[in-house]
C-alpha cells in the first residue's frame, strides 16, 4: 500500500498478524509438550483508564493465540503502601514457576521508582526488558529481552526489507525504553547511527543525511518532510494525542512527499509491540524449561554469546 504521495505505507497489522501465527504454533508445541501454556503476569499498579485499555488489548491479544494471563491490581492506600505491595507482588510472581513473563504497566503512579520493580523482577521473566542485565545484555550484544517498542521498531524495517548494514541511521531519542535500544539495535545491525535528543541544536543537520530516521521523543510534528533525505525510510515511534485524534511525531502529509516508506500512527508500530511481546513471553517459557539447570546458575548463562565483532 502507497500513501497519496507515493510513499509506501509501513502498516504493522500484517507483519503483527505473521508474528502472532508464528506465536500460536510455538505456544502449541510448548503446551504439548510441558501440559500448561506460558502465562504471562500483567501488574497494574493504580489504575487509570488508559492502563485499563492496554491491560484488555493485551489479555485479549494472550487469549488469540492459547496463553494464559493474570492480572494483578495493586492498590494500597497510601504510596509507601502502594510500593511495598508492588515489590511483593513483583516478588512472588518472580518465584512463581507457573509464571513465564511479568510486564508492569509504566509509568508508575507518581512518588514510585522503577528501582521498585526492578530489584524484583526476575531478568529472565523481565519479557518488555526494563532491567538493568536485560540493558546490559542488549549492549554487549548477547541476546536478553530487549523493549518491545524498540524490537517493534527494528522488527518493522527488516521485515519491510530495508537494508540496515551500510545505512546512515538517526534516532531521536534517548530514552532507555525505545531511543537507546533502537540505536544499539541498529548498530548491531551494521547502520551507523546518530542519536538526537532534545539538546541537539540542529536535528535537521542530521535528519538530512538519513536513510533510515526513527523517531521516538513524544513531540508532535518534530519531524516534517523539509528535514528529510529523498528517499529516506520513516519509522514513527510517538504517540500524542491532538486534538482528541493519535498522531505520532512526524508530520505524515509533508513527509510521506519526500520519504519513500513511512509508518502510520496509529497503526504502525503500536500493533507490532503487542504482537512481539506476545513472542518474548514464548522465549522466556521455552529458556526457563530448556535452560533451568543454567538459568538457575547465572541469568546470563541462559542466554547465547555475543558476535564476534563485526561480524553482522
Ligand atoms: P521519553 O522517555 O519522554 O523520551 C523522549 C526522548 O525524546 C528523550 O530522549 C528526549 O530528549 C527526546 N526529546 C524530547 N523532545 C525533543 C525535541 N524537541 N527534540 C529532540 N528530542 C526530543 O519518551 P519514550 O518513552 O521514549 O517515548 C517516546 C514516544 O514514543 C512517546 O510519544 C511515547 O508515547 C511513544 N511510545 C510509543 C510506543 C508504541 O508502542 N508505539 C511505546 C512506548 C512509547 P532528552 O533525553 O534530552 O530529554
Amino acid at each position: 500500500m502507497t500513501t497519496r504521495a507515493g510513499a509506501r505505507l509501513l502498516e504493522g497489522a500484517p507483519i503483527a498478524e505473521e508474528i502472532r501465527a508464528g506465536v500460536k504454533a510455538d505456544v502449541a508445541a510448548f503446551t504439548a509438550t510441558r501440559g500448561r501454556p506460558p502465562a504471562l503476569a500483567v501488574v497494574v499498579c493504580g489504575r487509570s483508564a488508559p492502563s485499563m485499555v492496554y491491560l484488555e488489548r493485551i489479555l485479549k491479544a494472550c487469549a488469540s493465540v492459547g496463553i494464559d494471563s493474570r492480572f494483578v491490581d495493586v492498590e494500597g492506600e497510601t504510596v509507601t503502601a502502594q510500593a511495598e505491595e508492588l515489590a511483593a507482588a513483583v516478588r512472588a510472581l518472580s518465584a512463581d514457576t507457573t509464571i513465564s513473563g511479568i510486564i508492569v504497566q509504566m509509568p508508575l503512579p507518581p512518588g514510585i521508582s522503577l528501582r521498585v520493580v526492578v530489584d524484583a523482577i526476575d531478568p529472565l521473566k523481565d519479557i518488555d526488558g526494563i532491567h538493568p542485565l536485560n540493558a546490559g545484555l542488549l549492549r554487549l550484544g548477547y541476546e536478553g529481552f530487549v523493549p518491545a517498542t524498540a524490537h517493534a521498531a527494528l522488527e518493522m524495517l527488516e521485515r519491510s526489507g530495508v537494508t540496515i548494514p551500510g545505512a546512515e541511521a538517526v534516532v531521536i531519542g534517548r530514552s532507555p525504553v525505545v531511543g537507546m535500544p533502537v540505536s544499539f539495535m541498529l548498530v548491531k545491525g551494521g547502520a551507523t547511527v546518530t542519536v538526537c535528543h532534545s539538546r541537539t541544536g540542529d536535528i535537521a543537520a542530521h535528519t538530512r543525511r538519513a536513510d533510515i530516521v526513527v523517531v521516538a521523543a513524544g513531540k508532535p510534528g518534530l519531524v516534517t518532510g523539509a528535514m528529510l533525505k529523498p528517499g529516506a525510510v520513516v519509522v514513527d515511534v510517538g504517540i500524542n494525542v491532538v486534538d482528541g485524534r493519535i498522531v505520532g511525531d512526524v508530520d505524515f502529509a509533508s513527509a510521506s512527499e519526500v520519504a519513500s516508506a513511512i509508518t502510520p500512527v496509529p497503526g504502525g508500530v503500536g500493533p507490532l509491540t503487542n504482537a512481539l511481546l506476545l513472542a518474548h513471553l514464548v522465549r522466556a517459557a521455552q529458556r526457563q524449561t530448556a535452560d533451568s539447570d543454567a538459568a538457575r546458575v547465572s541469568p546470563i548463562a541462559a542466554v547465547s554469546p555475543p558476535p564476534t565483532q563485526g561480524a553482522s
